[in-house]
């Protein structure tokens, strides 16, 4: 099965970030994400074997890192593959942390996944823009995204683009609680 983890944002941002999606794919061209498609991917694992999807949900109840806000504020495209996205505000401490964390327990049970090398936080929100040369691309917006846990999905990819299933959720710890209690 193809799997990845990935944060999902609350319906009433997800339903915003598709509208945006819709808006740019109108100008640009393209295929927008769809409010129930619309993530942030944390590690993708690809294929995975049936007997490893315990190992796999075992890493991700591993994680603890407490909860975080991210603001939702950029857009931009990669032309390489002509994926629009939506970025957030540096420093987000707080998904570095997750992503780190998941990385970890992720390596430590030998689980493969791909983008090891440098995390570039995105929400695809346009797939497929053809463009030549550069785009004008909307002004900045600025929409508090608040995280309180992530899911391992299973994706299916399908002609009219792919069908994600949440295999498990995993809640962050409360705000305030990290792993290490202070001394
Ligand atoms: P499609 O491939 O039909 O455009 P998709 O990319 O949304 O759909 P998947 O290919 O299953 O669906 O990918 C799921 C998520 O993992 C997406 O956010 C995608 O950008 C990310 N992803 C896919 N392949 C990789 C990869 N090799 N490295 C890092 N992230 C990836
Ligand atoms: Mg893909």
């Amino acid at each position: 099965m193809r799997l990845f983890f990935a944060l999902q944002p609350p319906a009433d941002l997800a339903e915003a970030l598709a509208g945006e999606a819709l808006t740019l794919s109108r100008r640009y061209g393209g295929r927008p994400a769809r409010p129930e498609s619309i993530h942030l991917t944390l590690a993708f694992l690809g294929e995975v074997a049936a007997e490893r999807l315990p190992d796999v949900l075992a890493a991700g109840r591993a994680v603890q890192v407490p909860e975080f806000d991210l603001t939702i504020d950029r857009f931009a495209l990669w032309p390489h593959n002509g994926v629009l996205w939506a970025g957030c505000a540096p420093p987000a401490d707080g998904l570095f942390r997750l992503v780190t964390d998941l990385r970890e327990q992720l390596r430590a049970s030998s689980i493969a996944f791909d983008g090891g090398s440098r995390f570039i936080p995105h929400v695809s929100l346009v797939r497929r823009v053809r463009t030549h040369g550069k785009l004008e691309l909307p002004a900045p917006i600025s929409r508090c995204w608040a995280c309180s846990d992530f899911a391992l999905i299973r994706s299916r990819l399908m002609a009219a683009g792919p069908d994600y299933a949440v295999v498990e959720s995993f809640p962050l710890l409360p705000r305030g609680l990290s792993r290490e209690p202070p001394n």
